[in-house]
């Protein structure tokens, strides 16, 4: 068994790939006639595009939205048609044959991009693109400005097939901000300029603003993944990753002792310390250092000083020895202490913990669905 890649790994990272199913059909309940996509970019948030793709397809989901061109033709391999794959950051200069090549749809940001589809669109007519109008959030898309003047143009049949009318809220995680319904109202008035395509404003977020948010199409990422759509509400959505890092070390030290980089943590009493092998290079991220927390044998310890690359210290004081041995492992990620816990202790967002996993953990994909957040 020495071969056996899970009794050598550091770390472990377990992803639950029926809870990610359920939680798409929970969305997807939630928008009832609008269809319900699959946002799978930056590796599906980190978790694996082929696996999370395969098995959202398994579920019922005929659309998905990726990044980059790169990551369409990898996603392609494993999604054929009639099932849809959308590039986000649209066509980039001299790439149009290969987006038509491989089925690719392109969402078109700016004018130039769209003389570009429709010329390779011509000989064919029907070639499927969406188009992305922004409303409010200064990133992607054509200004509103340019959208009037293009409108017209646009609503006439032309070669490109029009699969959608896109735009992105800036705030959909804070209900009372004012440009919800500013991006709304623009967005609601393109569309009528432009009745046939049909039309997607929400992502996770945003689904939660109410049906007037859901038009035709939604492109949920995020709470696929366990991250809660509605902060400072209960999470509706499954936890869909476990992550736990193995004990390499346990030493016992004395009161003034200091731990880890810069000697930043000082030891007030004597105590236990296990040393666990994941860092900053796996994604455990170094503004965890004094903040983070893992759990073993059901308690919670605290990390201890900084977060060094490939290793990280916690304090195992309150633990029975028994269940702190090396080769051992203490959870870092669970249902209780899931990517929004721990994003909070770091400064940052969900989305930033997930896509920080790095490519030492040992990966297990499981089918069964864990429980809802908060029921720990
Ligand atoms: C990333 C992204 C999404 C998905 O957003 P989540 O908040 O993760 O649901 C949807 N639409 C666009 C344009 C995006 O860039």
């Amino acid at each position: 068994m020495a071969n056996d890649p899970a009794r050598r790994a550091g770390a472990i990272l377990e992803i639950d790939l029926a809870g990610i199913a359920a939680n798409w059909r929970l969305l997807a309940q939630q928008v009832q006639s609008a269809q319900c996509a699959a946002v799978v970019k930056a590796d599906a948030y980190g978790l694996g595009a082929a696996q999370v793709a395969t098995a959202l397809a398994g579920a019922g989901c005929r659309l998905f939205f990726v990044a980059t061109l790169e990551e369409g033709l990898a996603l392609r391999r494993v999604l054929r048609e009639p099932l849809e794959i959308a590039v986000l950051n649209g066509l980039l200069p001299g790439c149009a044959e290969e987006f038509a090549r491989q089925r690719l749809i392109p969402v078109l940001n700016d004018p130039g991009q769209i003389t570009n589809w429709r010329r390779i669109a011509a000989p064919q007519r029907g070639v499927p693109a969406m188009l992305q109008l922004d409303t409010g959030m200064a990133r992607l898309g054509l200004t509103m400005r340019e959208f009037e003047r293009l409108a017209d143009e646009l609503s006439q049949r032309g070669a490109i097939g029009w699969r959608g009318l896109i735009s992105h809220l800036a705030c959909a995680d804070e209900p009372a901000h004012s440009l919800n319904e500013i991006q709304h109202t623009r967005f609601a008035s393109a569309r009528r300029r432009l009745p046939d395509m049909p039309a997607s404003l929400a992502a996770s977020s945003g689904i939660f603003l109410g049906r007037d948010f859901h038009f035709d199409l939604v492109r949920p990422g995020a709470a696929l993944y366990g991250v809660n759509p509605q902060p400072g509400i209960a999470n509706p959505m499954h936890q869909i990753v476990h992550l736990k890092a193995r004990i390499l070390q346990i030493r016992e030290v004395d009161r003034g002792q200091t731990v880890g980089y810069g000697a930043t943590h000082l030891m007030n009493s004597p105590g236990r310390l296990a040393t666990v092998a994941v860092g900053y290079a796996d994604g455990w991220l170094r503004s965890l250092s004094h903040r983070g927390l893992g759990r073993l044998g059901g308690k919670r310890v605290p990390l201890l000083g900084r977060v060094s690359m490939d290793l990280a210290v916690f304090d195992v004081s309150d633990v029975a020895p028994a269940f702190a041995q090396p080769g051992d492992f203490i959870d870092l990620l669970d249902e209780c202490y899931g990517v929004d816990a721990a994003a909070a202790d770091a400064g940052t967002i969900g989305y930033e913990i997930l896509t920080a996993f790095g490519n030492r953990y040992h990966r297990v994909y499981r089918g069964t669905p864990g429980p809802i957040s908060g029921q720990c």
